[in-house]
């Protein structure tokens, strides 16, 4: 019996060219012809103002730390329901994470509790675009206008999703992707931030060039660079955004083939959830997902590490995540809970992500779903 592996990156085919033909151009630091080239995808498909490659959404969240000048004990509003680098980018800075409830249809930060957590310290709403499916981010833009904070979208997953239209990662002040291997849009590690405030963009230049002005003397706006304020290095090589650039040109491809897939699911799903063992997922009106997850949440009080291990012993490699950022010893020590985030602690131990790759075909999806039917009612029995 084959095994069906939770993830098998996809390759596009021109990846091995792009990166021959960045070798070619003897260029194989940054902010070459590749990363140009990506710059302009992602600012002209996912409507940035600026964008800018980093080597992971982690460094892209850090870049955004330091461009809103988070100093110790300022104040960030996200969910708990999320991966560690969301909290970990501020609190690097000395910001405290203040974890809101998510909403129990899409998983995401629940916008009617924002406003109540703002404090005057408050500098920062952070949205997180689970699964692709984007935040309700009309109610949330209000609040944040309303408080003057800035709103950093973690769009790590949101990658070709959109929100009334508009693509994820270019709604907020700033964006920041992921094309971690996991994505749907990779390079291995890799990531960008999104700058949507023009007054920013300078800024984010020279934060990501070791603090230093070099993007401009390399336009020939000055001429030497210097040390202009705080930085580190952000910018990956040629050789990822060769890779990357590959990969953005078949983006369109690659959503609709998950796109595809997901769907699939959506359907073969649907008996368990009238079955009453299942809750298939949610995306609102005005959300368009870009089938970056598929996961279902179990009924309450079924075992899932039961349902999990059956799975496997079946050859079908299922998953779950997060372990609550508020009940992390991390999160406990840095960070704290905005009132009781019982969403959060109840759908974080039922939710089970589904096997969701290129090539993974019907007769895998057919089993998968079968297995998880038969997990399920297993789990029951016992
Ligand atoms: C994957 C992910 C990250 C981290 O992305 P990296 O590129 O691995 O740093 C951050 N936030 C969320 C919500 C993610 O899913």
């Amino acid at each position: 019996m084959d095994l069906i592996p939770f993830n098998r990156p996809y390759m596009t085919g021109a990846e091995f060219s792009f990166i021959d033909d960045a070798k070619k151009r003897n260029m194989l630091a940054g902010d070459g012809w590749f990363t140009k080239e990506c710059h302009r995808w992602i600012e002209s498909e996912a409507g940035a103002r600026t964008a800018l490659l980093t080597h992971s959404c982690t460094a892209a969240l850090e870049m955004a730390a330091l461009l809103i000048d988070i100093q110790p004990g300022d104040e960030i509003i996200m969910p708990s329901y999320t991966f560690v680098s969301t909290a970990n980018a501020f609190v690097l800075r000395g910001g405290v994470p203040v974890f809101v409830d998510i909403r129990s249809d899409t998983l995401n930060i629940d916008e009617l509790q924002i406003e109540s957590a703002i404090t005057n310290r408050t500098k920062a709403i952070v949205p997180v675009h689970y699964a692709g499916v984007a935040c309700e981010m009309s109610a949330i833009l209000a609040v944040a206008s309303k408080h003057a904070v800035k709103v950093v979208e973690d769009a790590a997953q949101g990658v070709m999703a959109y929100y009334k239209g508009m693509p994820l990662g270019s709604v907020g002040d700033f964006g920041a992707f992921s094309f971690h291997e996991t994505k749907n849009v990779i390079s291995g590690e890799g990531g960008a931030l999104l700058v949507n405030d023009p007054e920013y963009s300078l800024k984010a230049e020279i934060i990501r060039e070791k603090g230093t002005d070099r993007s401009r003397f390399f336009r020939g706006e000055v001429d030497k660079y210097t040390w202009q304020s705080v930085g580190s290095s952000f910018l990956p090589g040629e050789i990822i955004a060769a890779f990357l650039l590959a990969q953005l040109q078949s983006a369109v491809k690659i959503t609709e083939m998950r796109r595809e897939i997901w769907s699939r699911y959506n359907m073969l799903a649907e008996s368990l959830e009238s079955d009453g063992l299942i809750r298939r997922p949610i995306v609102p009106v005005g959300c368009e997902h870009n089938a970056h997850i598929f996961y279902v949440l179990l009924e309450k009080g079924v075992d899932r590490s039961k349902v999990l291990s059956f799975m496997k012993q079946r050859g079908v490699h299922a998953l779950f995540h997060y372990v609550p950022l508020h009940s992390s010893p991390a999160g406990q020590h840095f960070g704290r809970a905005h009132g009781q985030l019982l969403n959060t602690d109840q759908l974080s131990e039922r939710i089970i992500r589904l096997p969701l790759w290129i090539g993974l075909g019907e007769d895998d999806q057919i089993r998968v779903v079968d297995t998880l039917k038969r997990a399920i009612e297993s789990a029951k029995c016992e």
